[in-house]
This record gives C-alpha cells, structure tokens and sequence, in this order.
C-alpha cells in the first residue's frame, strides 16, 4: 500500500481527452493493488494563456514541484501554428515546466505490439522484434540557445549550446539502462560538421569507459534516419540530443504503428512527468476519436519509474495487449484489411483496457 499524490495537467486539444482516459486507469489500479493514489489538477499552454496570460502560471509550477509525479496530456492551438509572430505561446509552457523541473532526460520505449504489426507502413518482417530505449537530452541544444532576429529582420538565428555535464547525466541513464538490457547503445551526433556533436562524442566515449560491458556504436543522425526504418532491430538504446531526438522518436514513432501508442518519461531532479509523444492534435479534437493508449502506457511508465510499483505497470501493459488482441483499435491503429477490428472512440477503447485490467 502506497500513497501518491499525482498531479493531472491535461493541456490543450486531445490531450483533455487521454489524460481522462490515464487517470482512470490510475484509479483502477489503486483499487487493485490497495494504494492511495490522491489528485489535483493543473493548467498549461493555450487553455492556461486563455485563463491568466501565460502559458505556466506559477501556481502550475508550485504543484508540480509538490507532486509525487505528473500526468501530461499536450499542448498547442491553431492559432499560433499559424502565427508564428505570436510572443507568448502554448509551448513556452513546455518548455519552461521542462527547465523548472531539470527535467532532462526524455525516455521513450518504441515496441510494437505484435497485434499492430500490420497497422505500421513498414514491413511486418522488418519490424517484428524491434524494441527500442530512446534518451533524449531534453534541457539544451538549439531550444533553449540564444535566439533572434538582425538585419532588420531578415536574418534569423538559434545558437546551439551544451555543457559537459549536461551531456554527461544522461550518457549515464542511457548506459544504466543499455546494462539491464541488450548491453548496445548507440550514440547519434553530428559530429562531422557541429561543435556541440564533436563534444557530444567527446563526452560518450569518456563515460564509456565506466561501462565496458555495453558495446557502444556511434553514428551520424542522418545514418540513424535512414537505418531506424531499413533496420530497427539493430537498436537497443539509443541516446541522442534534444533537437535530433525529437526527431528521429517521431520517426521511430512508425514503429510502433502510430503516434497514439508511444508514452513517455520526462525525468531528472524532482517530478517525473509522464506523456505520450504526441501533441494536441487539433484536427481530430472534440471528435472523440483520439487513441488514448499513449497516455494509458505514460500512467504505467509512471508507475514503474517513479513509484517502483513494476507488477502494477506490467498489469497495464497486459490489459493493453490483451484489448489489441481482441481486436479493439481506435481509427489510427486499424487496418482497413482486418474485417476483425472493432473500431472504437477514445472512452470506449479506455473502457476495455479497464475492464481487462479488473478482469487480471
Ligand atoms: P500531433 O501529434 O498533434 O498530430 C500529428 C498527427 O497524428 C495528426 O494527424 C493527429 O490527428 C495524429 N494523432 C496524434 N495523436 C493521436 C492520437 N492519440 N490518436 C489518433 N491520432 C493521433 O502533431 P501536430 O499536428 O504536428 O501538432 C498539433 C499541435 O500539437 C501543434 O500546436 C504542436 O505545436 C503541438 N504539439 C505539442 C506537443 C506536446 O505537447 N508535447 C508535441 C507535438 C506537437
């Protein structure tokens, strides 16, 4: 029996409706194992600007830093996609939770279900196997770098920077987990043309020297880019900075058939938050539509990583694998040859993950 006080942030767009699906699973499992598991909730990105002007409000900050972990859902609103004179925006949000918070390792586990094989545009024997830890550093590079405009405008620049130690930390996650698995990690750069890529590599091979027992491959991001769809079996885990992961974990997204299945872990001094990799989908919000396993699978990555609780995070993982298996699928993850699939809604599809998790 355990107490948790998990704080939900849905967002913006479609990540209202997954993280209602999330913190009903949360619910399920604290009767299931007898935990306590007590909740508030919490505004960011267009929604929190709509309400008081910025896209964090500093009463957000204070309970995420008060809060044993965080449920995400995502943000973003058409209106600054399509302005980008905007000077306060959603993202400002995420970005800024992500330096309050030190959060800067972003895990996220690409493994396809073996009842989507056929749901990804890659072929099923390519695919069949792959299992994937992405790292990506979450607090540097080219995000958080001096940015603006000379020449009156018509000259734009974003300066990239990262620190030994920056690049150090989470060489070790990425290590530490590479030996609970497989023992491979590759390390993705530019070190070919970028500065900031040669001390990247500089760093990685230092570190490794602490861990001889994982065999360690380096290579250039547009090498990865090319080889995570011809090969992505060769991957174990992959560490790689904050732009080309952001990248190349959307790409690898494919992999696990699609965008609505990938949760993640974004954790580092304090609060761990969890959220799938996907953002607030504008173009199917309010339909009731949107694939909530994503958030069901970042509840589970919760579980496991910030609370310990793995049986409880294996039984979500279960219940997910046994609905696919019956056949359910949301729009995203059916296939229009599969007569068998049953095509459901966003409540509907979480309903059945709550039922098999009951049923466990
Ligand atoms: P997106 O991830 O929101 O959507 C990309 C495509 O995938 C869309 O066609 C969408 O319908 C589909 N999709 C995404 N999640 C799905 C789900 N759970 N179920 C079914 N289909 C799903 O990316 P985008 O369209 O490039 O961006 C939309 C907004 O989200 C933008 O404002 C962007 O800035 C923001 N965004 C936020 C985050 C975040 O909060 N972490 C991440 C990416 C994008």
């Amino acid at each position: 029996m355990a107490n948790k006080h998990i704080l939900i942030v849905p967002g913006d767009g479609i990540g209202q409706e997954v993280t209602a699906v999330g913190k009903k699973v949360l619910d399920a499992i604290a009767k299931k194992f007898n935990h306590q598991f007590t909740y508030d909730s919490a505004l960011i990105g267009h929604i929190a600007i709509e309400a008081t002007g910025t896209p964090l409000p500093e009463i957000t900050l204070q309970k995420m830093k008060a809060a044993d972990a965080v449920l995400f859902g995502a943000v973003g609103h058409p209106k600054y996609d399509n302005d980008p004179t905007a000077k306060v925006r959603p993202e400002q949000g995420l970005l800024k939770m992500r330096k309050e918070l030190g959060l800067y390792a972003n895990i996220r586990p690409i493994k396809l279900f073996d009842e989507l094989l056929d749901a990804s545009s890659i072929k099923p024997e390519i695919l069949k196997g792959a299992d994937i830890l992405f790292f990506r550093e979450l607090t540097g590079d080219i995000y958080f770098g001096e940015k603006g405009r000379k020449n009156n405008g018509d000259t734009a620049y974003d300066v990239a920077e990262y620190s030994r130690y920056e690049i150090e930390r989470i060489a070790r996650k990425a290590f530490e987990a590479a030996c609970n698995r497989k023992k491979k990690l590759c390390s993705v750069d530019k070190a070919n043309v970028i500065e900031t890529s040669r001390l990247w590599r500089e760093v990685v091979q230092q570190v490794a020297t602490d861990y001889p027992d994982v065999a360690v491959e380096h290579q250039f991001v547009d090498a990865t880019a090319m080889l995570l769809i011809k090969d992505p079996k060769r991957f174990d885990v992959v560490v790689t900075a904050n732009l080309f992961g952001d990248i190349l974990t959307d790409e690898a997204s494919q992999i696990a058939g699609s965008m609505g299945m990938l949760a993640s872990a974004s954790i580092g001094d304090g609060t761990g938050v969890y959220e799938p990799i996907h953002g607030s989908a504008h173009d199917i919000t309010g339909k009731g539509i949107a694939n909530p396993l994503a958030s069901v699978l970042s509840v589970a990555l919760m579980l496991d990583i910030s609370f310990g609780m793995l049986s409880e995070a294996n039984a979500i993982i279960g219940a997910v694998d046994e609905v696919l298996k019956a056949g359910y699928r949301t729009r995203d993850i059916a296939n229009a040859a599969t007569v068998s699939n049953k095509i459901l809604g966003t409540e509907q599809m979480g309903n059945e993950v709550l039922k098999y998790l009951s049923a466990l």
